[in-house]
């Protein structure tokens, strides 16, 4: 990695992230699988066994990659807040946290000189409703718009919010079943509304089907109707190389892309805005406090001009930031491109073995020629209500899965509804079956799962599925929807709990 020239305002040494250090990407990315922190962490199931957990809630979190807990380790004792300037600590500390900034923006592909990057909150929702409130403020005579059913509350919620009116487009029907956001009625959508939309919020993939959206080709419908495109990309981010700026055709480039810290290997840190500086000048940050001045007097003060400073007021999350620089680093080296490849064979190898049990759905569309897909897979087992399938996953397998909607509950009562129409066209019974089964059960991968532990999945729902009527008596239904084993427990603080970590540590 190269050093380049002092910065002129901090006088700090300041270090290209373009420069990659040539290394073997083959190699680099399975060192990178092997270690990841809790792939080793075993459970005692109900059958009394104690088995290593299979992790397949990826989705919803990512495990922390070694290397990033390696790294944390190795800057914690050089650890001081990044506010102060001239001890050796906060020189190292400042240079770092500019440069996790640095990182993200050439993770995403967006030249630095026109965009910047901020850290924000403890994921991607935080993020999304600083873009939503500051572009309603920026462009307040565009107050239309678009996203889709596909969305993830957090990219809904926030512009229903902030802007007065909110178009929701449907996904597409691919070959057989629902596919990508249906490109077309955007289109018609941003044409019903000329000159009206602010921006198209859509996700790059989804959290629930890991059905991956055409990004670059809504950014080029929006921006030739003046409406800007803001990517949630929380999914994306681990599973598909962005690229921001630099495109063939430069309508295609992405004006914002929002991304989460938890969900890219690096659980702790904050979530991160990109986007380009020109939307987010001259508007009053929403939050204000220490680091976003240049003075302060009793009677008024100047808000900073540069960015990210002026988008991040109080002490950062700064180790939090150091380890996503660290991720997002580590999965640049390899490349985005390895990494996707090498997770679309799991994928493919996964819906393949699915597909074959007739007593499974898959939501969303499976044919991954006809649409691609990264990440995820939700199902639910025929007969078996998604909770008990997730309860007795964990329980008897050690398998650990989400159930419900996942915080996406027009697209997925969507997806039920027309996956029970396949069944049964009668219209009454179908909306009382689809209020039943209210919710799915959710399979998801980070790079460091593998065909074992697919293998584990579908030999779990083989037995599941042969054995249901086994299982429900063992449960209690509960009022919340979830299920509750009769006789087994699992008592968390006889695993790990903080007082009791402290308690050894202080006697030991
Ligand atoms: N968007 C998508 C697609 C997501 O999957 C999630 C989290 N599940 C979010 C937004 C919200 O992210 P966070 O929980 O990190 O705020």
């Amino acid at each position: 990695m190269s050093q380049d020239a002092p910065s002129p305002e901090t006088g700090h040494k300041t270090r290209s992230p373009a420069s990659i250090a040539p290394i073997d990407r083959a190699a680099a990315l399975e060192k990178l699988k092997a270690g990841a922190v809790g792939l080793d962490t075993t459970y005692e199931l109900a059958t009394g066994e104690k088995t290593r957990r299979i992790y397949l809630d990826s989705t919803a979190s990512t495990l922390r990659l070694s290397v990033v807990q390696d790294t944390l380790d190795k800057f914690m004792p050089h650890y001081a807040n990044t506010h102060s300037v001239l001890h050796f600590g906060a020189k190292l500390s400042t240079t770092e946290f500019k440069w996790a900034h640095d990182m993200v923006l050439e993770f995403v592909g967006a030249d630095p000189e026109k965009y910047t990057a901020f850290f924000v909150g403890s994921g991607a929702t935080g993020g999304i409703n600083r873009v939503a409130r500051t572009l309603r403020e920026k462009r307040p005579d565009r107050d239309v718009v678009i996203t889709s059913i596909m969305e993830h509350h957090s990219n809904d919620l926030p512009h229903r919010k902030h802007s007065p009116n909110v178009v929701h487009v449907p996904a597409e029907m691919s070959t057989t079943t629902i596919g990508r956001v249906d490109v077309e009625r955007i289109k018609e959508a941003l044409e019903e509304n000329e000159g009206r939309v602010n921006y198209v919020a859509i996700t790059g993939v989804s959290n629930v089907t890991g059905i991956i959206n055409p990004v670059h080709e809504i950014a080029r419908l929006a921006h030739a109707h003046g409406a800007l495109i803001v990517v949630d990309a929380a999914q994306m981010a681990a599973h598909v190389p962005i690229k921001m700026t630099g495109n063939d055709d430069p309508e295609c480039d992405l004006d914002v892309v929002i991304l989460s810290g938890h969900k890219i290997y690096a659980p702790g840190s904050p979530g991160a805005v990109v986007t380009r500086i020109d939307l987010f000048e001259d508007i009053e940050p929403q939050e204000v406090g220490g680091g976003m001045v240049d003075d302060v007097y009793v009677n008024r003060y100047t808000t900073s001009k540069n960015f990210p400073d002026r988008e991040e007021a109080g002490t950062p999350n700064i180790n939090g930031a150091v380890g996503l620089a660290a991720s997002l680093y580590a999965l640049h080296s390899v490349g985005m491109d390895t990494v996707e490849a090498d997770e679309r064979e799991l994928i493919e190898y996964a819906l393949e073995k699915m597909s074959a049990f007739e007593d499974v759905t898959i939501y969303g569309e499976a044919d991954s020629t006809a649409c691609e897909r990264a990440g995820a897979i939700s199902f639910n087992i025929r007969g078996m209500n998604h909770g008990l399938t997730a309860a007795v996953l964990n329980d008897f397998f050690n398998i650990s899965v989400r159930n419900e909607c996942f915080c996406a509950h027009p697209y997925v009562r969507e997806m039920i509804t027309e996956a029970l129409a396949e069944e049964d066209d009668d219209y009454v019974e179908l909306q009382s079956l689809s209020e039943a089964r209210q919710g799915m059960v959710r399979a998801s991968f980070g790079i460091y799962t593998t065909r074992a532990d697919v293998d584990a999945l579908v030999a779990a729902i083989e037995k599941m599925a042969a054995d249901k009527d086994e299982y429900e008596p063992l449960y209690d239904p509960l009022p919340n929807g979830d299920y509750r084993h009769k006789t087994f427990s699992f008592e968390p603080d006889q695993v790990f709990s903080v007082r009791n970590a402290v308690d050894s540590w202080l006697t030991d």
